[in-house]
């Protein structure tokens, strides 16, 4: 189902946009290497930033280039990221991911761009969407939505998008968002998430109370 970008929904983005960037401030977007966005975010998974962080370092510590992790025995790519946990499921889809690449292209660079970019990431053992949005929209500039857990929480309670599954809410939000703002919204929300936007949500303090559907039926408000 295709959502109704109307000009209300528009406002209302950019009024949160501009509430989140007054709250939080512009936020920092880094860019990185395709390969080395694909290659995080599958260390990522499951884990926390700070141990994801510790197992790219001692990574890029041992295997300065990413050929290198291709060309590398699975088990010297296990033990380098350790930290990240699940590591022996994470070094195969690491190995596998660069693997395919380069079968498929010849080289460690996926020439393809938009929604071919898209599914072609989505094709590999381990990326999921958020995956394949995070490397599409940070390394590629593609306009995708990547949603993780705290923007999937956020968007259906405001709501940006009422929907049960991420992947139905990253295609609405997708098409909703405006491709300018994508990559600071998507860092904004998970400010919001990790902040405010709780599991158990901190309406009283929180900077968007006053438009949050869900705070005005929280009791805590
Ligand atoms: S008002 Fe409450 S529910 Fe709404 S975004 Fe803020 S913390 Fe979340």
């Amino acid at each position: 189902m295709v959502f109704k970008y109307n000009g209300e929904v528009k406002k209302r983005i950019e009024k949160i946009y501009e509430i989140l960037k007054k709250e939080f401030g512009i936020p920092d977007v880094r860019r990185l290497h395709p390969l080395e966005e694909l290659v995080l975010t599958i260390l990522s998974q499951n884990t926390s930033d700070r141990n994801r962080d510790a197992a790219w370092k001692r990574l890029e510590k041992k295997f300065p280039k990413i050929e290198s992790i291709m060309e590398a025995d699975i088990s010297e790519i296990e033990e380098a990221i350790k930290p990240a946990g699940l590591n022996r499921q994470k070094a195969k889809r690491i190995k596998e991911a660069l693997q395919l690449i380069k079968n498929r292209f010849g080289k460690l660079d996926i020439t393809l761009r938009g929604h071919e970019l898209y599914d072609f990431l989505r094709s590999i053992n381990g990326v999921g969407p958020k995956t394949a949005a995070v490397v599409a929209l940070f390394s590629y500039g593609e306009p995708f939505f990547p949603v993780d857990t705290h923007i999937f929480r956020v968007s259906n309670r405001i709501p940006l998008a009422q929907e049960k599954t991420r992947e139905k809410v990253q295609e609405k939000l997708t098409e909703i968002i405006p491709d300018r703002l994508k990559m600071e919204f998507h860092l904004l929300l998970i400010e919001l998430g990790r902040k405010y936007c709780r599991p158990k949500p901190k309406c009283s303090i929180c900077p968007l109370k006053n438009l949050c559907s869900y705070s005005w039926k929280s009791s805590e408000r």
